[in-house]
């Protein structure tokens, strides 16, 4: 028997609602880009919105109908913005390629993703025209350019010119409501074993985490605000930064192909960026280059970094030297992505510095929506103490229960309901702060305990020398395993293997110092900056640890 009924409307959660809201409240308010084409590009909300309505009439008359794929292999850009309020407004799904995997993995991707329609950037012309002919699926190629910029000559077939389709049509679109659960966008992992797995994010989904990523607790946007994702569009939606502040309305800076620590910095003044969003690489070669310069920012203010621990170090200089705040956050692609944002209570206040920034360095808290557990082997919940160390599972509306095309499900059960596995190991203390301490799939475990490689490698990028540090896992003939610290070291920077080891004295527990280091010149990374554990571990799978 249901209970009384709410009687509120029903109305369903429509991604295009929110450009909708931004072109009617903030339509003055600019969209910034620097293009692939070189020069600086201006509109704002409410020409966005026609020009999302125009995309979506266009890809109506390209054939593409409910449920139909428009990918993206593109940079951060309006065009890439309108595409995806173009595509999923209108029923399409939006799938963002990254463009920095090997052009297999495209291909494998855009065709197990069954793209119809693949709209690209000018620096990718190269890459689609070697690529073309393998992508079976894909009816119509779009250059996301003007007229000026189309090839004169090409083998790409029927290739077509984005502006022109744009411009050809009128708008005169009325955004259509559906049921929302339709699928509105998919993103690639390659952070699970095998061939990358897809993501389907839904319109209620991407709404919901809208609405949550915005909140003060967690990234904090605000109207007034002037935001620059550095954070690529094809990461899990640059974390729904393209939804989360057109809903609150504010201007929107997209950096293009333009990473560089110059670039960045020149962009954040030139358009005074407050708010910004990156994995922790992209922040070296901004503070490497306003630190040789001098400079200082005149109204950048808080960045969010996630997508792999933030070392400690960095979060001080950003802070310490440049006046920054640093909001540590966790996800992942399979949580649209976000899942903890480390911000402090107010009863943290009574607490020394030392203490309050030891908990800004964890992952955070959960933010309302997700819900998380470590669980030990067993899957038995283990207590939120700060200690204890287990599996991390979380569930919620803006989590995966599959993956797509896949038929086996990747959640587990306990307590009666379905939890997604993250593959992180982590504790929680009392006030639910996670602290990720390592990865199921990457992790050291000596005599039964475990060391966190992540520890390892924050203290060896605290020394001056260190330019980047991996910890891996080296087979021991007594402890089964034993960390095996590899190090690249900044350019004309000298310290010995004994020096780097003698730094661990006091910074951790004895029996977790590392057995060895090994100097290199270059340490593998992903496509996605990740470094590339499993290829290390490779490399030095016959190196010899002391004393064995
Ligand atoms: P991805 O799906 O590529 O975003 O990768 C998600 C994974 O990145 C997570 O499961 C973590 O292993 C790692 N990760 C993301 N954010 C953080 C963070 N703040 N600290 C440590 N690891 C992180």
């Amino acid at each position: 028997m249901p209970g009384l009924m709410g009687q509120m409307m029903q109305m369903p959660l429509m991604i295009s609602s929110l450009i909708v809201h931004a072109a009617r409240h903030f339509g003055d308010t600019e969209i910034v880009s620097k293009r692939a084409e070189g020069d600086i590009h201006r509109t704002d909300w409410k020409a966005a919105e026609l020009r999302a309505r125009k995309l979506a009439q266009a890809l109506a008359r390209l054939g593409c109908g409910p449920g139909d794929r428009v990918a993206t292999l593109a940079w951060n850009g309006y065009r890439h913005l309108e595409i995806y309020y173009g595509a999923s407004g209108s029923q399409l799904v939006c799938h963002t390629i990254n463009p920095r995997l090997f052009p297999e993995q495209i291909a494998w991707i855009a065709n197990d993703a069954d793209d119809k329609v693949l709209c690209f950037d000018l620096t990718f012309l190269p890459l689609i025209e070697k690529l073309a002919p393998g992508l079976k699926t894909v009816k119509h190629f779009v250059l996301m350019t003007d007229r000026a910029h189309m090839p004169a000559q090409t083998g790409i077939p029927n290739l077509r010119c984005y502006e022109e389709l744009v411009e050809a049509e009128n708008g005169d679109y009325a955004w259509p409501e559906f049921d929302e659960n339709t699928a509105s966008s998919i993103c690639y992992t390659s952070g699970t074993t095998g061939n990358p797995k897809g993501a389907v994010y839904s319109h209620r989904s991407t709404v919901l985490h809208a609405y949550a990523s915005a909140l003060p607790d967690s990234l904090g946007c605000a109207a007034r605000d002037v935001i620059l994702p550095v954070v690529p569009m094809f990461h899990v939606n640059a974390w729904g930064l393209p939804y989360s502040v057109p809903l609150v309305g504010a201007k929107l800076v997209f950096p293009g192909p333009h990473l560089d620590g110059k670039s960045l910095y020149e962009l954040f003044e030139e358009e005074k960026v407050t708010f910004s969003a990156g994995v922790p690489t992209v922040w070296l070669g901004l503070i490497t280059y306003a630190q040789q310069n001098k400079l200082k920012f005149s109204s950048f203010k808080r960045t969010v970094i996630g997508g792999s621990a933030c070392p400690p170090a960095m979060m001080h200089t950003l802070e310490d030297e440049f006046g920054v705040e640093v909001i540590h956050a966790w996800g992942m692609t399979e949580m649209s992505p976000i899942g903890t944002v480390s911000k402090l209570k107010s009863k943290h206040d009574a607490l020394d510095p030392q203490a309050r920034h030891k908990l800004l360095e964890k992952q955070g808290r959960v933010v309302y929506g997700v819900d998380m557990m470590i669980l030990d082997d067993n899957d038995k919940p283990l207590p939120w103490d700060g200690q204890a160390s287990g599996n991390l599972v979380v569930r919620g509306p803006w989590v995966i229960d599959r993956y797509f095309q896949h038929s086996g499900s990747p959640l587990v059960r306990v307590d009666g309901r379905d939890w997604f596995p993250t593959g992180d190991v982590a504790t929680i203390d009392a006030d639910g702060f996670m602290q990720i301490t390592d990865r199921s799939k990457d992790v050291i475990k000596s005599g039964g305990e475990w060391i966190s490689s992540i520890d390892l490698e924050n203290i060896a990028m605290a020394h001056p020398a260190v330019h980047e540090a991996a910890a891996i896992a080296c087979r021991h003939p007594k402890w089964d395993e034993r960390p095996l610290l590899v190090v690249v070291k900044k350019p004309n920077a000298e310290v010995t293997a004994q020096e780097l080891l003698g730094f661990f004295e006091g910074r951790i527990a004895k029996w977790q110092i590392p057995d060895d280091i090994v100097f290199v010149s270059e340490i593998p990374h992903t496509a996605t900056g990740k470094i590339q554990k499993l290829k290390l571990r490779e490399q030095f799978k016959e190196h010899r640890l002391p004393g064995t």
